[in-house]
C-alpha cells in the first residue's frame, strides 16, 4: 500500500518537539511492513537546501499569494515531497514564529497550503501518477487535509488524523475560512467551527476517517473536559473511531552502544556509562566531590511540562543530596527562573538555555534520572530515550508517561520489574516523595542497577506500534474501496 504523511516537522530536517521524531521514524518502519510512505513537508529554507537534485512534481502559478511547486527527493532514507513556496516558508525565525517569538500572522495560509497540496497529491495530481491509498495528517498544521479531501468523495484516499498534542488547535478568525477555501456550509458546530472561530485541529477530528493519538491513556483522557481542551465532546462523539497507539523511538539513531555523541556502553557493561556522568558534571561545572544522584531535564519550557513544580522543589532536591541539570528553551519567565537558580546554587544546578540535540544525547547517557513532571503528556519521548540510555525516568502519572514507565512501588521493586518513578501530576508533595524514593533506591547500588537493566531492556522501538498503524490503515482502505465501488454501482 501507499501512504502520504502530511506534517510540519520531520527529524532531521525540522523539529520543535516529539512530532518531528515520530514523522522522521515511522515511515521507515512502515516500509518494512510493505507500506510505501512519502512525507510532505513545508519547504523551510534548511529543508530545501538539503536536497541535491529535487524533481518538480507539481506546480501552480498562485496559491495564497505566490507560486508553489512540490519537489520530490530523498534524504536520510525518507521519500520527501517539499512544498517550495518562498512567500510562505522562506523566512528567518522558527517554524511557527518570527524572531519576535510571535506566531506568523499568515500561519493559516502557510498550513492550509500544506494541507491543500497534500490533498492534490492524495488525489493523484502530479507525482508521476503516484496516488496514495491513504493520507495520514499530523496535528493541526495538516488538519484541513481531511476536510479538503471530502470534496472528492468517490476518488479520495482514506484519511487518518493524528493528535500529537490537543493543546495546539490551529484557531483562526472566522473570516480566514474564506481565504483558505473552506466550504461555508460546514461552518457550524458539527463542522470546523470552534466557538465562533475556525479550528484546523477540529477539522481533522471531524472529517478524518479515523483519529489516532499517541498513547492509550491519552486517548481515554481526551474524552474528559479536563484534558480535551474544549474538544472532548468531538472526541466522545467519534469515540469508536479514536485509537491510542504508543509512540516509539528510532532505536538505531538512539543506541547507547554506537552513539557517536557519548562514551558508549551496553547493559552488560553498565560501568562504562560512568564516564558520561563525569563528562556531564564537568560540562555543567558540577562539583563532583562525592557521588550524588544527578537529576536532569530535557524539555520545552512550557506550562504543560510542569517545570514550575520542579523549580519549587529544587531546595528539597538539593537537601536530598541530588544535583540538577536542565537543557531547555521556551517560556522566558521559566528560562530566567532556572538560570537564577543555577547562579544561586553553583556546583549543584547547571542550566543550558537552548536547543541542542547532541547535548540531549549526552544528558540521557550521563544522568541518573530524567524528570518529566508534565501536567499532561500525550506520549512523551524523553522518558523513552531515558530508559534506552539507562537514566531512570521520574514522571507524572498521566498520558503516555503512565503507559511507558513501570513505577517503583513495593510490589514492582520486589518483583524486579520497575523502570522508574511515578507521581501525582501537579503535586509538588508527590514529586518530592518520588525524588526521595529515587535517592533511597540510588543508595542501594544493586537495586538501582537492576532498575537500570530493566529500563534498558524495555521495548521502546516502533515495531508493535507500526503493526497497529498498519492494521488501521488496512481497515480504512478496505472501507474506502467498498464505499467507492458502492458509489459507482
Ligand atoms: P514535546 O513534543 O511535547 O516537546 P516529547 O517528549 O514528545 O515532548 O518530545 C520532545 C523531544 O524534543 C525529545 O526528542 C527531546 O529530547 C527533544 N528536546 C526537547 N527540548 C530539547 C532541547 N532543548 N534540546 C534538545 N532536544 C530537546
Amino acid at each position: 500500500m501507499k501512504g502520504l504523511f502530511i506534517a510540519s516537522e520531520c527529524v532531521p530536517f525540522a523539529k520543535t518537539g516529539g512530532l518531528a521524531d515520530v514523522v522522521g521514524a515511522l515511515p521507515t518502519v512502515l516500509d518494512t511492513r510493505g507500506c510505501e510512505v512519502r512525507v510532505l513537508l513545508p519547504g523551510y529554507p534548511d529543508v530545501i537546501d538539503c536536497q541535491a537534485s529535487p524533481r518538480v512534481v507539481f506546480q501552480a502559478d498562485c496559491l495564497f499569494g505566490g507560486p508553489v511547486r512540490v519537489l520530490s527527493g530523498e534524504a536520510r532514507g525518507i521519500d520527501l515531497l517539499l512544498v517550495d513556496a518562498p512567500h510562505l516558508y522562506d523566512r528567518t525565525g522558527s517554524l511557527y514564529q518570527g524572531p519576535d517569538r510571535r506566531d506568523w500572522t499568515d500561519n493559516h495560509l502557510r498550513f492550509a497550503a500544506l494541507a491543500w497540496l497534500g490533498t492534490q497529491i492524495g488525489l493523484g495530481s502530479g507525482t508521476d501518477g503516484w496516488k496514495p491509498d491513504l493520507v495520514h495528517a499530523h496535528d493541526w498544521q495538516a488538519g484541513l487535509a481531511p476536510l479538503y479531501l471530502r470534496e472528492n468523495p468517490v476518488h479520495r484516499p482514506a484519511s487518518v488524523f493524528t493528535i500529537h498534542n490537543i493543546a495546539y488547535q490551529g484557531i483562526f478568525p472566522e473570516h480566514t475560512a474564506d481565504e483558505v477555501g473552506l466550504p461555508a456550509a460546514e461552518f457550524n458546530m458539527r463542522g470546523y467551527e470552534f466557538f465562533g472561530d475556525i479550528s484546523f485541529l477540529k477539522a481533522g477530528l471531524v472529517y478524518a476517517d479515523a483519529i489516532t493519538t499517541v498513547s492509550p491513556t491519552y486517548a481515554s483522557e481526551l474524552r474528559s473536559p479536563a484534558f480535551g481542551m474544549r474538544l472532548d465532546g468531538v472526541i466522545r462523539e467519534r469515540r469508536d473511531r479514536v485509537f491510542g497507539i504508543l509512540n516509539g523511538i528510532d532505536t538505531s539513531s538512539w543506541d547507547p552502544s554506537t552513539d557517536p555523541c557519548i562514551s558508549t556502553f551496553t547493559p552488560r557493561k553498565l560501568s562504562a556509562r560512568r564516564a558520561n556522568k563525569r563528562a556531564l558534571a564537568t560540562e555543567f561545572r558540577l562539583s563532583s566531590d562525592r557521588d550524588r544522584p544527578l537529576f536532569s531535564v530535557v524539555s520545552r519550557l512550557t506550562g504543560q511540562k510542569g517545570l514550575d513544580l520542579l523549580l519549587e522543589a529544587i531546595p528539597e532536591l538539593l537537601d536530598l543530596g541530588g544535583d540538577l541539570v536542565l537543557l531547555g528553551t521556551g517560556d522566558g519567565t521559566l528560562e530566567r527562573a532556572f538560570t537564577d537558580s543555577a547562579s544561586r546554587h553553583p556546583g549543584r544546578v547547571g542550566i543550558r538555555i537552548g536547543y541542542d540535540e547532541a547535548l540531549a544525547h549526552r544528558i540521557y547517557a550521563g544522568s541518573d534520572t530524567i524528570l518529566v513532571p508534565s501536567r499532561f503528556e500525550p506520549c512523551g519521548l524523553t522518558q523513552l530515550y531515558a530508559q534506552r540510555y539507562g537514566a531512570l525516568p521520574i514522571v507524572a502519572r498521566t498520558g503516555g508517561l503512565a503507559d511507558t514507565v513501570i513505577d517503583a512501588n513495593a510490589a514492582a521493586l520486589a518483583a524486579g520489574a520497575a523502570t522508574g518513578f511515578l507521581f501525582k501530576p501537579g503535586s509538588k508533595t508527590s514529586l518530592v516523595e518520588a525524588l526521595a524514593l529515587a535517592c533511597e533506591v540510588y543508595r542501594d547500588r544493586r537495586a538501582w542497577q537492576r532498575m537500570q537493566r530493566n529500563a534498558l531492556r524495555q521495548d521502546v522501538g516502533w515495531d508493535r506500534s507500526a503493526r497497529e498503524y498498519r492494521s488501521i490503515y488496512d481497515r480504512l482502505i478496505r472501507e474506502r474501496r467498498r464505499h467507492a465501488s458502492g458509489s459507482r454501482g
